[in-house]
């Protein structure tokens, strides 16, 4: 016998993965699957907790079915055809939406490099992201402003620790004076710091954030 949150398994009556089973019961103290093609299998003689796990579990099967795979349902603009302003201004603070789900992380991360990407534009106006605001807007307002190496420090805006860390890197001492700088949010992305003349950061600028991220650690 085999119960797990994949396959119901009880031999010799029935063995099968969940998704095949419509609905369980019982009747007259038996167990009673029905199975999607209509099937009806009667399993006698289950200890009473037995039972209990079987529907436990299988009420756990569906609820992880019922909840969607993704909970991002807003389509992002394509990237980057008319410049980031294109882009900002297809989106607009939506206070309905300030407890929106956090975009995922792979997902802010390209926007603060496409951001990056267009640092010269940076004289154009950044949206500003508003306070306790998750809406899609000041969440990509926020990755933005990153991006573009704006602290968020010294905008007038109060900025909760929150918001802070995703500025942060993993730092991890490989050797001596040898540092592997990861960001947090995509680990493809490191850079090896070397604190000892000539101090030098693999992302080939001599006075980068990963420098200065290893330096504050
Ligand atoms: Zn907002
Ligand atoms: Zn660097």
């Amino acid at each position: 016998m085999k119960i797990n949150d994949k396959i119901l398994n009880i031999p010799p009556y029935i063995s099968t993965s969940w998704e095949n089973i419509t609905s369980l019961f019982t009747q007259n103290d038996q167990l009673v699957v029905i199975l999607k093609n209509g099937a009806k299998i009667d399993i006698p003689n289950l200890p009473g907790e037995v039972i209990e796990d079987i529907f436990k579990i299988h009420s756990k099967v569906l609820e992880d079915q019922s909840k969607p795979k993704t909970s991002i349902s807003f389509g992002l603009p394509s990237l980057p055809t008319g410049g980031l302003e294109s882009f900002t201004s297809a989106m607009q603070h939506n206070p309905e939406q300030k407890d929106a789900p956090d975009i995922p992380s792979d997902i802010i991360n390209k926007i603060a490099n496409i951001a990056k990407l267009f640092a010269e534009e940076a004289n154009m106006d950044i949206p500003k992201p508003e306070d306790n605001c998750n809406c899609m807007h000041c969440q990509v307002s926020r990755a933005l402003q990153i991006g573009m190496g704006i602290n968020p420090e010294n905008l007038d805006v109060e900025v909760d620790e929150k918001d802070l860390t995703f500025r942060d890197w993993d730092i991890l001492e490989e050797g001596a004076h040898l540092y592997r700088v990861t960001n947090p949010l995509d680990e493809k992305e490191h850079y090896s710091v070397f604190l000892k003349d000539p101090i030098g950061c693999t992302c080939g600028n001599k006075n980068c954030e990963h420098i200065k991220a290893v330096l504050n650690s």
